[in-house]
């Protein structure tokens, strides 16, 4: 009655109920792959950036000792400088050391860009850079807080907020909704604290992409000799004379 009952049954093969179906089967597992294949389309968010260009070794988030940091503002700096990074943000807690000649160097001359920043390190902590905001009250609010000033914000070494205060990917994937100005996630802390980060940044993403990128970043959190020059973000830039920042709202 079913299929063809004369075949040689070997172990291998389908039952005889099923093998009728084995058409079905196969064409409904088709349509499903072609759909996820749809679904699943891949984009590259570097398609417009010219590899030609020189690419800047940058650390955005570094302390001093205007908050917790061991080193002052132009120590700091000139280490920075020896290095061969390019672009330098101090963010210290809740501090905004910005701008430079305040200790005598002038990021010009160096051939840097200094990016004003500080840490908003009330609850969960968040990168705050281009204003002269230094005070919020955690994550929403230290975002929304940096949005009203005019600046743009990343979330700072989500690891540590998941661990010990249950933060989850909701938590982020509702921030990052809600603010265009947040452009990233730090997911690489010093010599990797929090390895998981990752994970979590790849579970925003599985959420928001391709509509809504979310930028990785790899920072010192330098507060003391030894964290100088652990990781470190490259930005491919046509040129270092200024910086313009154009966040798409929705
Ligand atoms: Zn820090």
């Amino acid at each position: 009655m079913f299929g063809t009952a004369s075949a040689q049954p070997t172990p291998s093969r389908p039952s005889l109920v099923l093998r009728p179906f084995r058409h079905l089967l196969a064409l409904c597992l088709f349509i499903l792959l072609a759909h996820v294949a749809a679904e699943a389309e891949i984009r590259n968010p570097y398609a417009t950036v010219d590899w030609q260009w020189r690419q800047h070794r940058a650390n955005l988030h570094t302390h001093t000792t205007e908050s917790d940091g061991q080193w002052a503002p132009d120590r700091v700096i000139d280490a920075y400088h020896e290095l061969g990074y390019t672009i330098l943000a101090l963010a210290d807690h809740n501090r905004v050391s910005y701008p430079w000649s305040r200790w005598d160097r002038n990021p010009e001359s160096l051939g840097m860009l200094a990016v004003q920043a500080n840490e908003l390190s009330r609850g969960h902590h968040v990168g705050s850079y281009f204003s002269d905001l230094n005070a919020g009250r955690g994550l929403t609010d230290n975002v929304e807080e940096v949005g009203k000033a005019g600046g743009i914000a990343v979330v700072f070494h989500p690891g540590r907020y998941t661990r010990r205060d249950n933060y989850d990917v909701d938590d982020y994937v509702a921030v990052y909704q809600a603010n265009p100005h947040a452009v990233g996630l730090e997911i690489v802390n010093q010599r990797d604290r929090y390895p998981e980060d990752r994970a979590t940044w790849d579970a925003i993403l599985t959420r928001l992409m391709p509509e809504r990128p979310v930028w990785g970043f790899a920072n010192d959190d330098f507060h003391r000799p030894q964290h100088l020059g652990r990781s470190w973000t490259m930005f491919p830039l046509p040129a270092l004379t200024g910086c313009r920042i154009v966040v798409r709202r929705q």
